[in-house]
């Protein structure tokens, strides 16, 4: 337990998590320096506000570590490599994220502390901890979906609300600076390369992931289909007793979930011995019941089982969840084709979901590729394509990978960057398709070189499918 009164504290980045840690910090009676690598409007604003409140801000210098600095709590953003945190390891002093400060922090005011059921994964992590906080609701618990997403993990472990269990969404970047956090249960959902330049490579990117496991006490949920996953588990340090436990789309082994004739069946946590398997729900519970996020859903399952909830909850849970805008959105039929927004696939691992659900498919893909390669991508599809529409800044990379392994597929160019090269996208969509088909909006790339972010080119593209409505009725 840390005496804060008095301690020297360094925030690193003003930004979502670092302004709501100083304030945090600054309230325990810490004294409280934020460093941030911007000197703009926008931070100046924000800087004012924090100095009025008695904590200190140095604009344009996040690189010198301030003298007589104890800790650095850091927006997890921030790289490792970055001087800052040379200078703090040559110093010794200790480096915690969000995430990190926000476990510490846990049982501060004699409540007891809400456990922890966490995702990590490449895709999919936003979706299965809210699954997972629908099926602990359901169950009767106080529960809430937290980390990049709804409640701040700092007010889910400070605020007044108290928790039962907590559903907590964890990136590769939080996990890399959480040295102590240990979980009830935790789940990787996926790997796939991302955020390499971050992570330096991509066995320091697996390794971060892997630190989810590091303490769990009751279960290691790994995906069979992802043999790294179930790796990390084997090299994870746990509690005595806690079980690695697989989910999969398939007929589930021993401590295994997975689907038998349509149905979401537990082969874990089977109570009555006379039974070998537990029915949780139907495939049609889950929603939308695309293959991935199935997985998704045999993942929060796990979790919530190893938590001690009933099958009916599991099943009461699914049905109740709404999936989050842009993610595989059904917006309209129009003239007999479903027009598909999963803008949120921003890498080619989370547009091979999608585009395994449907076929045929129009595909309206480009944007920023990350240095990503589309080869495997486009062979997987190839065979459900009935047209490709491609606009933004790497469009060629996914327009030769089409010459490639799909050469007969009629190819749209749109040649565009602008705003308003959706609209045209979707028109030149809507003329390749037929009815029957999906016209799915799944750039496999990110938004920034054409829209703010991947929510304004979601609500870019139902726009466009809206004027199309309005004009073809
Ligand atoms: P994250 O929070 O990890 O970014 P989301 O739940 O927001 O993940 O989903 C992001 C995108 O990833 C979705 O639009 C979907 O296309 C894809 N996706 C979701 N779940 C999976 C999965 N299990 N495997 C692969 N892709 C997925």
């Amino acid at each position: 337990n840390v005496d804060w009164q008095g301690k020297h504290v360094t925030v690193a980045g003003l930004g979502v998590s670092g302004i709501p840690a100083a304030r945090v910090l600054h309230g325990l009676g810490a004294v409280v320096t934020v460093v941030n690598d911007g000197d703009d409007e926008r931070s100046r604003g924000q800087a004012a506000e924090l100095e009025a409140q008695g904590i200190a801000v140095r604009l344009g210098d996040g690189a010198t570590l301030p003298e007589s600095t104890e800790l650095i709590v850091t927006t997890p953003g921030w790289k490792p490599d970055k001087p800052l945190f040379t200078a703090a390891a040559e110093a010794g002093v200790p480096v915690w994220g969000d995430v990190e400060l926000a476990w510490r922090l846990r049982g501060r005011d004699g409540r007891e502390p809400a456990p922890w059921l966490a995702v990590t994964g490449t895709n999919g992590k936003t979706t299965t901890v809210r699954m997972l906080a629908s099926i602990l609701e359901a169950a009767g618990l106080r529960t809430a979906a937290v980390g990049n997403i709804g409640v701040s993990l700092l007010d889910a472990v400070l605020g007044e609300e108290t928790y039962d269990v907590l559903a907590v969404e964890l990136s590769s970047y939080q996990l890399h600076w959480s040295p102590s956090l240990r979980a009830h249960s935790a789940a990787v959902l996926n790997l796939a390369p991302d955020h390499l330049d971050w992570h330096g490579s991509m066995e320091a990117y697996v390794a971060d992931k892997g630190r989810i496991y590091e303490g769990n006490t009751v279960a290691c949920v790994y995906n069979v289909a992802d043999p790294a996953t179930e790796d990390l588990v084997r090299e994870a340090d746990v509690e005595e007793g806690c079980r690695a436990i697989g989910f999969t789309l398939g007929t589930p082994g021993p401590s295994q979930l997975g689907v038998v004739d349509g149905i979401l069946v537990d082969r874990a946590f089977v109570t009555n011995r006379q039974k070998n398997a537990q029915e949780l729900a139907e495939v049609a519970d889950v929603n939308p019941p695309a293959p991935h996020n199935i997985a998704n859903a045999l993942a929060a399952a796990a979790l919530a089982r190893a938590f001690g909830v009933e099958p009916a909850a599991v099943r009461d849970g699914l049905r109740a969840f709404r999936p989050d805008p842009h993610r595989i959105e059904h917006v309209a039929d129009v003239a007999g084709v479903a027009y598909i927004d999963d803008s949120k696939a921003t890498n080619t691992h989370a547009a091979e979901a999608s585009l395994a659900a449907y076929d045929p498919i129009v595909w309206i893909a480009g944007g920023l590729a990350k240095g990503a390669t589309f080869d495997e991508l486009v062979t997987g599809c190839a065979g459900r394509l009935r047209g490709v529409v491609l606009m933004g800044a790497d469009r060629a990379v996914i327009r030769e990978a089409l010459t490639r392994h799909a050469p007969e597929v009629p190819v749209t160019d749109l040649d565009r960057t602008d705003t308003g090269a959706m609209y045209e996208a979707v028109r030149e969509a809507a003329r390749l398709a037929r009815p029957g088909d999906t016209v799915l909006m799944a750039p496999a790339c990110a938004s920034m070189d054409m829209f703010v972010n991947y929510n304004k080119r979601g609500e870019a593209f139902a726009d466009a499918v809206r004027t199309l409505a309005a004009e073809s009725a």
